[in-house]
C-alpha cells in the first residue's frame, strides 16, 4: 500500500539524519541496518489506527471517497470504538433526511426550490400552498430557523434535485441488492 511506502520512507530520513548526526560509529551500515530492523518491526505492529487514523493524506482520501459515496453526510470518525458506531450512523441518518426531505412533507424533496435566505430546502407544491395559506410570507418551516420566507426568495434548486435523484437510485440499488441476497 502506498502508505506503507511513504511511512518507510519517513523511517529512513529519520534513521539518515540519525546517522549523519554520528561521526563515532566504528560500522555506521551495521548500525543502520539494525535501526532499520527495529523500524520495521515497529511499523509491522502498529494498529491500523495509529498507522493511518494520523495520516492527513489518508484522512484526506477517506474524505474524498466519502464524499463520492455519500453525498450530503456527515463522515463518522476513523477509527471509533465500537460503542460509538451506532451512533454514529444515526447521525449519517438524520442528516440525509435532513438533506433529502423536504420539512413539510417529511417525504423525499419533489422539485426542491431552496431559500436564499436560509438555504432551507422545500418541495415546490408543499412550500408553494404552505406560502399561500400564510398569504404570501411566513416563518421558515424548519424547526429553529427564525428567517423568514417570501416566495420570491426561493429557487429552483437542481443542484439538490439531482442529488435526491442520485440518492434514490442508491437506495433501490441497494435494495435490490438486499432481495437478492435474500432470495439466495
Ligand atoms: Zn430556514
Amino acid at each position: 500500500m502506498l502508505l506503507d511506502s511513504q511511512r518507510r520512507l519517513e523511517a529512513e530520513e529519520k534513521l539518515l539524519a540519525k546517522l549523519s548526526s554520528r561521526s563515532d560509529l566504528a560500522k555506521p551500515e551495521a548500525e543502520y541496518g539494525k535501526w532499520w530492523e527495529e523500524e520495521e518491526e515497529k511499523l509491522k505492529n502498529m494498529g491500523d489506527a495509529a498507522k493511518y487514523g494520523s495520516n492527513e493524506k489518508y484522512r484526506d482520501f477517506r474524505q474524498q471517497v466519502w464524499e463520492v459515496t455519500h453525498e450530503g453526510e456527515a463522515m463518522p470518525a476513523l477509527f471509533g470504538d465500537a460503542n460509538q458506531e451506532g451512533s454514529d450512523e444515526e447521525l449519517v441518518i438524520s442528516g440525509a433526511r435532513l438533506t433529502y426531505k423536504c420539512p413539510i412533507t417529511t417525504t423525499w424533496l419533489n422539485d426542491p426550490v431552496s431559500s436564499k435566505t436560509c438555504k432551507h430546502s422545500f418541495s415546490r407544491d408543499a412550500i408553494t400552498d404552505y406560502l399561500r395559506a400564510q398569504r404570501g410570507e411566513c416563518a421558515c418551516p424548519v424547526g429553529g430557523c427564525s428567517r423568514r420566507i417570501r416566495a420570491q426568495d426561493l429557487y429552483a434548486d437542481r443542484v439538490l434535485e439531482r442529488k435526491v435523484a442520485r440518492h434514490l437510485r442508491q437506495l433501490e440499488a441497494e435494495e435490490s441488492a438486499a432481495t437478492y441476497t435474500v432470495v439466495r
